[in-house]
């Protein structure tokens, strides 16, 4: 349906200028715009919440972080999801677990994908997963990491990815939630990363020239 994609950000937006929000002095020159601010982050993720409490209220779930990147959407989520539980009449009682990947050297995305805290997903084994990723690009990680996962036998499982990337090159798949559908542009900050750097940044931004450079390995 229309809503499938999330918000879609036209490849024409050019962002906020910088100057109208607040972001940590140390990336003044590293960034080019506020691609999407972190009030914008926080007001999807309530609404991705709720359709995940909708879909999945009443079942036990098993919500799988898949890190470093996602560990923001994933605690933001989960404490949305939390907010609904004590406020209704719904459940949906959650673990969480953690898995950790990395594909991306500088911008680019290399074809050895390391897989760590795998060995230990026996506990997915007849559970409804939910695997929460902070962006999918070209679809190989994610698809990849569901290989995986399923290997182990689960009930379910579902995908909710904070960003997707339109590109080219892709798979074309499709999280069960998606928060934003955005340009093949490369973005940091609400915990991800280049090369490490922008993590600590709230908003979604834009990287600039000089910031690559910089922080370039
Ligand atoms: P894929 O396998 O879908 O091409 O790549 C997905 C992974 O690449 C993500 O998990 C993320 O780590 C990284 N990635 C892709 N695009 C971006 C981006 O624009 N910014 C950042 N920081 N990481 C990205």
């Amino acid at each position: 349906t229309d809503t499938d994609k999330g918000i879609v950000i036209p490849d024409n937006w050019p962002g906020y200028p910088l100057d109208l929000f607040t972001f940590p002095e140390h990336y003044s020159e590293d960034l080019d715009c506020v691609y999407i601010p972190h009030g914008v982050i926080m007001d999807r993720t309530e609404r991705l919440a709720r359709n995940i409490m909708e879909d999945l209220g009443d079942h036990d779930i098993v919500v799988l972080c898949v890190l470093k990147g996602g560990y923001q959407f994933c605690a933001d989520l989960v404490d949305c999801i939390k907010v609904l539980c004590r406020n209704s009449n719904k459940t949906l009682p959650m673990r969480v677990d953690f898995i950790r990947l990395k594909s991306y050297l500088n911008d680019q995305s290399t074809p050895d994908l390391h897989i760590e805290g795998a060995e230990n997903l026996s506990g997915l084994s007849g559970k409804n997963v939910l695997i929460v990723e902070a962006i999918v690009d070209t679809g190989k990680t994610m698809k990849t990491l569901l290989d995986h996962v399923e290997a182990f036998r689960p009930k379910m499982i579902k995908v909710a990815g904070l960003l997707v990337k339109r590109v080219p090159s892709g798979t074309g798949y499709l999280p069960d939630y998606v928060g934003f559908e955005i340009s093949n542009r490369f973005v940091v900050g609400y915990a991800l990363d280049y090369n490490e750097y922008f993590r600590d940044l709230n908003h979604i931004c834009v990287i600039s020239d000089r910031g690559k450079q910089k922080y370039k390995i």
